[in-house]
Parts: structure tokens; sequence; C-alpha cells
């Protein structure tokens, strides 16, 4: 699932394109994903574009919002003058509007915003902006890093949980926007076990891990995010971190810390790369 690299560079793309522009029409080709609240969006001016963990908020200059989480595999791909020069990836987007196009925004000056998604798991709501932190997932979200997660918290919320470190890391209530990729590198680039107990972290290893975590996360947003299975930038092209992936997805490959052999094991149903010579 795409994580604050990825949305953020969503987010970055959407901010470029969309914001001072009006949207003239919405036309819903999944019922499913959009139901009733076009009235609030024609004609409307887009004003912001704003990122909350793995979640993004558009908002209007009517006081309404478009809420969304991409979860899985939603991606915004914007097609206007400005990107007349750049094509979309063949493999992951194709011709638009294609079978997955949900919604595409008819923009002024004859530009469009497709919301594409294969699995259908991804949502978009329309809210009074003043709600949009009334939203379940956004209420609950927890500090994030590069905002408000600070390391006075971040030691209080290990130490009082039992289970392991990578789940805590990836638990949203608890910290924004880390999802398994980042986990799994900011913990071989920390030389923790993923399975040890987020409690039994000493003070020296949750600064370690803290620091790492903003140390791939940055990395995660040099690259443009990291595309797994279908994330793509608002121009529909994909990220690059999945070259640089420290242990994620690198099975059987030698580990940069030490060497070591990279193992693949499940923590919480997840899968979870780490170096048992390095990580302790
Ligand atoms: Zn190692």
């Amino acid at each position: 699932m795409p994580e604050l690299p990825e949305v953020e560079t969503i987010k970055l793309g959407l901010q470029k394109y969309l914001v001072g522009k009006k949207i003239i029409d919405i036309e819903v080709q999944d019922s499913k994903l959009f139901q009733d609240q076009k009235v609030h969006l024609k004609g409307a001016n887009i004003t912001a574009v704003r990122r909350f963990g793995k979640g993004l908020v558009i908002d209007l200059d009517n006081e309404y919002s478009i809420a969304v989480h991409i979860k899985l595999t939603g991606q915004f791909v914007y097609q206007g003058n400005e990107t007349k020069k750049s094509s979309p990836s063949v493999k992951l987007v194709g011709d638009l509007p294609s079978k997955f196009t949900r919604l595409i925004f008819k923009l002024e000056k004859n530009a469009q915003l497709f919301f594409n998604d294969v699995r259908r798991f991804a949502w978009v709501k329309v809210v009074r902006t003043s709600d949009v932190h009334k939203l379940p997932f956004f209420k609950e979200l927890g500090p994030e890093p590069f905002k408000d997660l600070t390391l006075v918290y971040f030691q209080k919320i290990l130490k009082k949980t039992n289970s392991s470190v990578k789940t805590v890391l990836m638990d949203q209530k608890k910290i924004g926007g880390v999802g398994n990729i980042y986990a799994n590198d900011a913990l071989n680039l920390s030389k923790i076990d993923p399975r040890r107990k987020a409690s039994s972290l000493k003070d020296s290893e949750v600064k370690k891990l803290f620091d790492a975590i903003h140390d791939v996360l940055k990395k995660g947003l040099k690259y443009g995010g990291a595309t797994e299975m279908n994330y793509v930038n608002v121009e529909g092209n994909e990220g690059q971190y999945q070259k640089h992936f420290l242990v994620y997805g690198r099975e059987g490959e030698k580990c940069y810390n030490c060497s070591g052999t990279i193992k693949k094991i499940r923590i919480a149903g997840r899968g979870t790369y780490f170096c048992p010579n390095c990580q302790k």
C-alpha cells in the first residue's frame, strides 16, 4: 500500500496541477465509490491539497473538501496542457479512461483528473472542510514523521506496547504514514530485529529507530515513492525507491549493513524482510 512518501508525492502533484482550477463536472464510472455529492463539486474552485498520513484532502472554495484514501491501488492521473509532453506508464496506467477509471474530474481548460482503482478498496468522500477531521480515518490517525511525531511520544508509545516493534510502526492509530516497506527498511537501517517486543527497546535503540524512520522516508520522497503494485505519480509515472530498498522485497540477497543474507518471515500476516546477522 502506498505510504507517506508515495501519498506525499501524489499530494505535491495535485497541488501543482489542481490548485486554482475550477471543477466543471465530475463523471462517475463507479457508483460504489462515489454517490450523490456532485452538487458540491460542480463550479467549485480548488484552493488547496493536504495530506494526513496516507490520506488526502482536496479543499474547495465553497467550504467543502474531497477526502480520499487511495488504499492499495488507487491512482490520480492528471492530463492537461501542462502534461502534454509526459506519457503515463503503459503498464500501470495505459490509455485513459481505462476499465479501472472510477471517477473523472473535468476541469477548466479541458484538463481532466482521472481516479483509477484496480482493487476498488479506495474511498472518496465529500464533506464540509470543517468536518474533515471528524472522519474516522483522520480522527484516529496518530502523529506522523516530519509533522507532530516527537521522540518523546515515540518512546512512550513503544514502551507501553508488547506487540512486535514492526507492528507498532505500521499501526496508523499510533504513528501515521509508515507502512510495510518503510517499516522493514527503517528496522534494517537501525539494526533492530522486527520481531522484538516494542517495549524491549533500549532508549538508544529507540532514538536510532526514530532517526532511521525519518531517513528512509526522506529517501522514499527523494525518489518519488516506490512502485510496488499500481502506485504512480500524478503524471502517471512510477516512483524509483523500489530500486533502493534496503531489505524490502530482497529475500536471499545481501544486506548492505553486513553482507548477511536477507530472510523473509511473516509478522501479523505481513511479509517481513530482515537480516538475522545484524538486526538484533
Ligand atoms: Zn545485515
